[in-house]
């Protein structure tokens, strides 16, 4: 066996949390040495959400270094240099098999050992793939799924062989409206398949679901919504040329994308600790079932004060601060000190062609539609807030300025009380702005 490496702080994963966390331990106070990131990508952690946008685009597409973190959320670009400077030991290309709690002791595809005081588990998400659910063919040449940077290039790779072929999009979730966008924008003949009434089912309502349908629509997409892939035809070479759908037809594509959802890592740690609604239990400072372990990102199921429920969050700025909570949890206790419990906003946004929407707090209870949001319309902006006994509790805005964003933030984290929700349509915006 290999020699055995000891840190105080190991974080497993070297995604978007991983680096916010290493960001908040240089500034809280860190010695060299004292920790490490093990991450099975080889590159240093970087903002995931471009790797569906910028990466694929058609000119001048965004490539590392540039979208390390901490970019994304307007930070300064922790290059790899900037571990080495500050003592952080970045093992990459390795990736952990085995984990034992109660041992303290983590082990590598390649046998080695790793031993730590501290734990953080930032494993992050796996996509679900077809052929777990015995799709046939699904294991094709030019089926492709998007969550690493080693995935992002293949698909550039096919990008450049397939030029101006035909794409189907498997999938009506944001991976799949964004892949379709930006393989729109290679000039490619896109279809979207997917099983659901209306895209992104679990946000948007129809109504603004046919705003987005609609301008897909229009940029030359083809939408096939109510059936699956069932199959997929395969040439003599292996690779992908036609997807079956459970209703009879037949699609060609040369590329196939696939982005029917995710499945948080947590398989590692199954059995040694406290798991709820398919993620890792934490407490509100992400602590765990297990002393000394911690849990961050998509794989924590933390408690959400706001709506006094537990939930677990699959998106970019939860992890961010979920990993900075997390330390200033870890540096507080030992330095004798508390710090309040995570009180987060829910927040998720996408992007695509030259749409952008924000979404902020909780979509349940009835939603009301306002702006104009014709797929036609020169302005495409338009929003919905969703209320519930009497108060608004959540906001979408498509084509926000920054300050009208930051007034749906506002409106979803005080739940203002509404009598008229005419009036709500009819202010639209303005109201959002008032509170
Ligand atoms: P990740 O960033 O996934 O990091 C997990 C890391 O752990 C990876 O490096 C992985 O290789 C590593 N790892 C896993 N298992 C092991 C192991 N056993 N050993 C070693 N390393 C391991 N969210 C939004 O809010 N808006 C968006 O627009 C958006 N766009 C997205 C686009 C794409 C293509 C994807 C995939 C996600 C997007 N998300 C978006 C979601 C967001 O990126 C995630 O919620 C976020 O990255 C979660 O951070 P994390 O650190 O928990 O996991």
């Amino acid at each position: 066996a290999m020699a055995d490496k000891t840190f105080k702080y190991v974080i497993v994963g070297g995604g978007v949390a991983a680096g916010y966390a290493a960001r908040e331990f240089a500034k809280q106070g860190l010695n060299a040495g004292e920790l490490a990131i093990i991450s099975k990508e080889a590159v240093a952690p970087y903002e995931r959400p471009a790797l569906s946008k910028a990466y694929l685009f058609p000119e001048s597409p965004a490539r590392l270094p540039g979208f390390h973190v901490c970019v994304g959320s307007g930070g300064e670009r922790l290059l790899p240099e900037w571990y080495k400077e500050k003592g952080i030991e970045l093992i990459l290309s390795t990736e952990i098999v085995e984990a034992n709690l109660s041992a303290k002791t983590l082990k590598s595809a390649s046998g080695a050992i790793f031993k730590y005081q501290i734990l953080i588990i930032a494993t992050g998400s796996t996509a679900i793939r077809l052929s777990d659910f015995g799709v046939q063919g699904a294991d094709a040449k030019n089926i492709f799924y998007l969550r690493e940077i080693v995935d992002a290039d293949q698909l550039v790779e096919a990008i450049k062989t397939k030029k101006n072929g035909k794409v189907v999009v498997v999938g009506g979730g944001y991976i799949g409206l964004e892949l379709g966008a930006a393989l729109r924008m290679n000039n490619f003949d896109v279809s979207m398949v997917y099983p659901e009434p209306w895209c992104m089912p679990r946000l948007f309502t129809p109504a603004i679901a046919a705003f987005y349908e609609g301008y897909y629509a229009k940029k030359g997409v083809t939408i096939i919504k109510g059936t699956v892939a069932v199959g997929f035809t395969v040439d003599a070479n292996g690779e992908v040329k036609e997807v079956k759908l459970k209703d009879g037809r037949v699609l060609e594509a040369d590329i196939v994308v696939v982005g029917v959802g995710g499945r948080p890592l947590t398989n590692l740690f199954k059995g040694q600790v406290e798991e709820e609604k398919g993620g890792i239990k934490t407490d509100g400072f992400f602590k765990t079932s297990v002393p000394d372990v911690y849990a961050v990102g998509d794989v924590a199921t933390f408690p959400l004060k706001l709506y006094s429920e537990l939930r677990r969050v699959e998106h970019v700025d939860h992890s961010r601060k979920s990993a900075e909570q997390a330390v200033k949890a870890i540096k507080a206790s030992e330095a004798g000190k508390a710090v309040e419990e995570y009180d987060y906003l829910p927040y998720f946004y996408s992007r695509s062609f030259d749409l952008s929407w924000q979404f902020y707090g909780d979509n349940v209870g009835n939603a009301v539609l306002f702006g104009d949001s014709s797929p036609e319309s020169a302005t495409h902006k338009f929003g919905s807030y969703w209320i519930k006994d009497g108060k608004v509790v959540g906001a979408f805005l498509e084509g926000g300025s920054p300050e009208e964003n930051k007034a749906i933030a506002k409106v979803a984290s005080v739940q203002p009380s509404v009598e008229n929700a005419d009036l709500l349509i009819q202010e639209g915006i303005s109201f959002a702005s008032k509170v």
